[in-house]
């Protein structure tokens, strides 16, 4: 198996991306290395194990890569929680503020059974607003959430403090 220092080495640092002085970590080589995508997942789902995960939900688009994958390994369903206009109705929604604007997640109204024992998933933790918003959406959707895990924590941007204590957030890798 490879190490955790191995997956680092599978994300590329991108200076000056979408916008200058950010710095965006790019996991797409850690995808295309089928050592590092294996160990990646096996590492995702090793603390969620035993737990009776009933759902993996996923966050479009980077969460839906790693969330299927992770739902296999766990034996549970995936739920794509999606950016709006992608979903034919019925619909529950989250708004939630950007740095500019706002966005929002969807879901199929019944996309989740009535307490389902849940687990959130993305690529990559900067501010939390994504991941509260996510949060937000399983409470509507009337799912019991076990907790939160993502790839990548970019520890700056504290994401975790918005997070809060509660249900737990993991996180693979820290930069
Ligand atoms: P937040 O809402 O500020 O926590 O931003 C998290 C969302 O933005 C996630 O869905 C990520 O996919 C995306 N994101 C933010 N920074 C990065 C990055 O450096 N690399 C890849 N995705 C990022």
């Amino acid at each position: 198996v490879l190490r955790l220092a191995a997956l680092r080495e599978g994300i590329r640092a991108v200076p000056d991306f979408p916008v200058p002085g950010v710095v965006f970590r790019d996991l797409t080589p850690l995808l295309a290395d089928r050592a590092a995508f294996a160990a990646c997942i096996e590492a995702l789902a090793s603390p969620w194990r035993g737990q009776d995960v009933q759902a993996v939900c996923g966050i479009e688009s980077r969460g839906f890569i790693f969330g299927a994958a992770l739902a296999r390994e766990l034996d549970a369903g995936f739920v794509p929680l999606r950016k709006p206009g992608k979903l034919p109705p019925p619909v529950v929604e989250v708004d939630y503020a950007l740095e500019y604007g706002t966005d929002r997640l969807q879901a199929r109204n019944d996309a989740l059974r009535p307490g389902q024992r849940t687990l959130l998933i993305d690529d990559v933790l900067a501010t939390g607003g994504t991941l509260c918003a996510a949060r937000a959406l399983v409470a509507r959707l009337g799912g019991a959430l076990l907790g939160a895990q993502v790839v990548v924590e970019l520890d700056a941007l504290r994401g975790r403090m918005r997070w809060g204590e509660g249900a737990p957030l993991r996180a693979l890798l820290h930069f």
